[in-house]
């Protein structure tokens, strides 16, 4: 027997953690980086139309992710979040509540293009991508599938995640 799922309005579902995956509007770069850093499908171009925004939305079954009130009028959107702050740290926790997202996978995506990462096993052959001191101080390095970036550890900065640690103590 399936457990039937509660009916959550169609314009705010439930995020289901790291299954919701997100557009963001050609506004929103920043915001689209920061989801990425913290793991979550997060698609972004910075010179898209509303049309092909919203296409990709519904074909991707993608939550929206705006500043404008202009593309919400649009019918048929089955998913969106109109984001009201300015400032890209905002606008993160403003998504994060919404979606009640608390499962983060730090590098598992390329902030760049949203690629996903996958682990280096033998460390050598990042030895002519990345500067010497990191070669020699990190042993865990990812590369991303699509664009060939490579991470590793100390691309994501301690302060960053402490901040994000301290948003759930106070909720
Ligand atoms: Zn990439």
């Amino acid at each position: 027997m399936t457990r039937r799922e509660e009916t959550v309005s169609s314009l705010t579902p439930d995020s289901n953690q790291l299954k919701v995956t997100f557009i963001a509007d050609a506004m929103l770069g920043r915001l689209a980086r920061w989801l990425r850093f913290l793991g979550f499908d997060t698609v972004y171009f910075s010179g898209i139309s509303d049309a092909s925004l919203i296409r990709i939305a519904l074909e991707q079954s993608r939550t929206i992710l705006t500043r404008d009130t202009r593309l919400l009028r649009v019918k048929g959107l089955r998913s969106y979040l109109l984001i009201a702050s300015d400032d890209p740290f905002q606008q993160l926790l403003e998504t994060i509540s919404t979606f009640k997202l608390r499962q983060f996978r730090l590098l598992s995506r390329c902030v760049k293009c949203n690629g996903k990462l996958q682990k280096i096993q033998d460390k050598s052959e990042v030895k002519d991508s990345v500067p010497e001191y990191v070669f020699l101080h990190y042993n865990l390095f990812q590369k991303c599938a699509d664009c060939g970036k490579i991470y590793w550890e100390g691309t994501h900065p301690r302060k960053f995640r402490e901040e994000i640690q301290g948003i759930f103590r106070d909720s």
